[in-house]
């Protein structure tokens, strides 16, 4: 029917909703062609390798390129990566990426279509329009995140930021009619200076050329917004998330002939499952930050005597390179301690965990995955963000879902013993709590049936289905 080439952007975060995008295209009888880099590539196959799985599923193919960094540099530097890709993602690579596919595949299996990811299609809209393919851009979070950069310009012009992007304000600011007030740190380029500011602009500029732009987001979550950006774009942004395979959910993780590689960088450490089917209903704290923090030994060891002091079950997912190359270093006589209420692993099957009945709260750094996956599976959280979209993220999440509560740091960015204690109290034990956990089922509800058939983002993606199909006449 169609040959997709997928292009993510290489971090775990928008790697995870390109694969289930891939998933669903090929349950709708694509074949697809995913694009990794060989440095993730190799730990893809790697963690798969490890779990047992195979990729079974001949409709998916993994192809990968090199990401123009040296092997021994981490890839969580995201204006590094950023910069590296420019040349090894440019748009010439690409078409010959595309056009050396083609030159082996029979002609019912040529390359009909290329969807790239919103920070990897810089200059592929041309490629496709001289491949004569179609072409969408994937942006992997909220119509939020992109609506604010795309307005940087604008609001430069307005007087709310400095041309470099940096907050005017020290205070809440309405910068965008359909947005709610932000804190000036909620600003989602901070991280990375003009760069990224500048980066976000041009994106701006981007996908004003581009037919499609998929969200992997949810319309009734953020109505305003996608309303006031569809407007300025002509009625391009389609919101079609959540991009969660739940077929694969109710599958048994720890049998291992899975038929679906996973897009993992890490090994699922599935025996977790078995230790959350021994805790009771709605008790066990969920506690991970995601691919890409890094944290200092202090930061650890401090959330590690928290959780220790607060008394309550808790799964706690401890990357191997969280501290930064070095191995997390935990108090003495902690993991003793906690052997009976505690479950600490390196990678997590996040989704089924979050899934899990035991489950009672998820403390999370609020990358949009993360918080995505949590409404969607009903589960109220505890924000703590740590960079980037996330500051903007927990504003959402707090203020105008109201489906969590902050979970503040001090200066040096320690979760303090108190600070855990009294956001758990609050969620899980207070009044309050009883009304976040009515707001997440209710808006839990609202993220599973968009997705149904007749729902909006089942309507907006058989829409790009079929304008694609149309394309291809
Ligand atoms: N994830 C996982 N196991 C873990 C931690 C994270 O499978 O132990 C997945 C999570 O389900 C999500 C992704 O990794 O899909 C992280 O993306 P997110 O946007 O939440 O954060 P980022 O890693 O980009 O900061």
């Amino acid at each position: 029917m169609g040959h997709i080439l997928l292009i993510p952007f290489p971090v775990q975060g928008h790697v995870n909703p390109m694969m289930h995008l891939a998933w669903k295209l090929v349950s709708d009888g694509f074949l697809i062609t995913f694009l990794n880099t060989d440095f993730n590539h190799h730990r893809i196959i790697q963690a798969n390798t490890k779990n047992s799985i195979h990729n079974n599923c001949d409709r998916i193919r993994l192809i990968s390129i090199p990401d123009g960094l040296p092997p021994e540099d981490k890839r969580n530097n995201l204006p590094k990566l950023f910069q590296a890709l420019q040349n090894s993602m440019a748009p010439p690579v690409i078409h010959k990426l595309i056009q050396d596919i083609n030159d082996r595949e029979e002609d019912h299996n040529k390359i009909t279509a290329m969807i790239a990811d919103i920070w990897t299609c810089f200059g592929l809209q041309a490629v496709a329009d001289l491949c004569q393919i179609s072409f969408a851009a994937f942006h992997p979070s909220f119509v939020s995140n992109c609506a604010i950069r795309y307005f940087g310009r604008r609001l430069v012009s307005l007087g709310l930021l400095y041309p470099d992007g940096a907050p005017k304000e020290d205070k809440k600011v309405k910068y965008l009619e359909s947005m709610p007030p932000l804190h000036c740190g909620d600003l989602p380029w901070l991280y990375g200076g003009e760069y990224i500011f500048e980066k976000g602009i041009r994106m701006g500029e981007e996908i004003k050329q581009i037919k499609w732009v998929l969200f992997n987001s949810v319309y009734e979550l953020e109505a305003p917004v996608v309303d006031e950006l569809s407007k300025e774009l002509g009625g391009i942004a389609y919101p079609i998330g959540p991009l969660i395979d739940f077929e694969f959910l109710q599958s048994d993780a720890r049998q291992t002939a899975e038929t679906k590689i996973l897009p993992s960088f890490w090994t699922d450490e599935v025996d977790c499952l078995e230790w959350l089917d021994k805790q009771r209903l709605q008790s066990v704290i969920y506690v991970s930050f995601g691919s890409l923090a890094v944290w200092s030994e202090r930061q650890v060891k401090e959330l590690a005597l928290a959780l220790d002091a607060i008394q309550r079950p808790f799964l706690w997912v401890v990357r191997s390179d969280l501290m930064d190359g070095s191995e997390a270093v935990l108090p003495q006589g902690f993991l003793e301690r906690i052997r009976d209420r505690g479950c600490i692993v390196s990678w997590a099957p996040q989704l089924r965990v979050l899934s899990h009945p035991s489950i009672a709260c998820f403390v999370t750094h609020c990358g949009w995955n993360s918080l995505q996956e949590s409404i969607t599976m009903g589960v109220p959280m505890l924000c703590s963000p740590y960079f980037a979209d996330q500051f903007l993220n927990r504003t959402y999440i707090v203020d105008v879902w109201k489906v969590g509560l902050p979970l503040d740091t001090n200066r040096d960015g320690i979760i303090e013993n108190w600070r855990l204690t009294e956001a758990v109290e609050r969620l899980l034990v207070g009044e309050e709590g009883v009304d976040i956990r009515k707001r997440v089922i209710k808006l839990m509800e609202i993220c599973r049936n968009t997705v149904k058939e007749g729902g909006l983002a089942y309507r907006n993606y058989y829409r790009f289905i079929e304008g694609m199909k149309k394309q291809l006449i």
